[in-house]
């Protein structure tokens, strides 16, 4: 059996940026991993000259990591149709996250698609088109991946026809791709656990498989249908660790990379403090497979 990609968001920050990412990520035992450009709620950013992006490649090669994929923060907005300076500000600061992806290295930008807050979830669609259409270029070295959603609130995404309808309504839809979130998916009320196959067949038909860029492997705290996405830890939320094994080890997507993004468990040594699971979580499920 070929080996998998497999690894967990990481962090970015102090004096060695992206390096310490790349550190982090082998820390976890880790052939890929995902990390924000800055913090995902706001626009501040730091210049990528001062990201030590050179040396955090450096040491991937070293430690074997494969594969690395961006994330943008959560605050760009294309879908809001109600207030025109929020869609002004994603469109903008989309453009610049594009130019950050390809400065970092990446070729993978995941892009939550967007909210309707209040309007229409046709008009934000609409709105999302029209946007990346002002943004994507056939000539771009970096895909957007846009993210299957919970659907909490109005989040647009929440189903594969919303993410079929933006993929083929834009004019560079080469440009585009699925980041494929299990919580998500599940949340939005797709049967991964009891169906799998048949949720894939799915998405293969509406969407086509061959989209999926990035799996985001995460459990659920809720149910089926949720509409929630609050991410559990590997096999204690309702989604389970076999589905989620049989996942990552599926045949038809053994080099897509497969992000971890559960939450911090408490620290045995120091109840009041938290940490990663991610080292764990690596091991478990590279078990099943071998
Ligand atoms: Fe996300
Ligand atoms: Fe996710
Ligand atoms: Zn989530």
């Amino acid at each position: 059996m070929s080996d998998i990609l497999l690894g967990s968001h990481c962090g970015m920050s102090g004096s060695e940026m992206f390096l310490g990412s790349a550190k982090e990520a082998a820390s976890y035992g880790a052939n890929a991993f995902m990390v924000y450009t800055g913090a995902p709620q706001n626009t501040k950013r730091k210049d990528v000259g001062e990201l030590r992006i050179d040396e955090g490649h450096a040491y991937m090669q070293q430690h074997g990591i494969k594969k690395l994929v961006i994330h943008a923060p959560y605050i760009i907005n294309l879908g809001n149709t109600i207030k025109p300076e929020i869609y002004k500000l994603a469109k903008e600061f989309l453009a610049v996250e594009i130019e950050r992806t390809i400065a970092m290295g990446s070729d993978t930008l995941v892009l939550h698609p967007g909210s309707a807050v209040g309007a229409e979830p046709e008009d934000a669609i609409a709105q999302i088109i029209e946007g990346l259409d002002e943004i994507l270029t056939g000539d771009m070295k970096c895909n957007i991946a846009l993210e299957t959603m919970a659907g909490k609130g109005s989040e647009i995404g929440r189903s594969f026809e919303e993410l079929a309808a933006i993929i083929n309504g834009v004019r560079h839809p080469e440009k585009l791709r699925v980041c494929f979130d299990t919580c998500h998916v599940f949340d939005s009320g797709y049967d991964i656990v009891n169906d799998l196959e048949g949720v894939l067949d799915e998405f293969d038909r509406i969407v086509g498989k061959e989209r999926i860029s990035v799996f985001h492997i995460n459990d659920s705290m809720n149910t089926l249908g949720s509409h929630k996405d609050r991410h559990a830890n590997i096999g204690q939320g309702n989604i389970g660790y076999e589905t989620l094994c049989k996942v990552v080890w599926h045949p038809g997507f053994t080099d897509i990379p497969k992000i971890l993004e559960t939450p911090y468990i408490p620290d045995p040594d120091d109840p009041d403090k938290k940490r990663p699971p991610y080292r764990e979580e690596i091991e478990r499920i590279r078990a099943y497979g071998s």
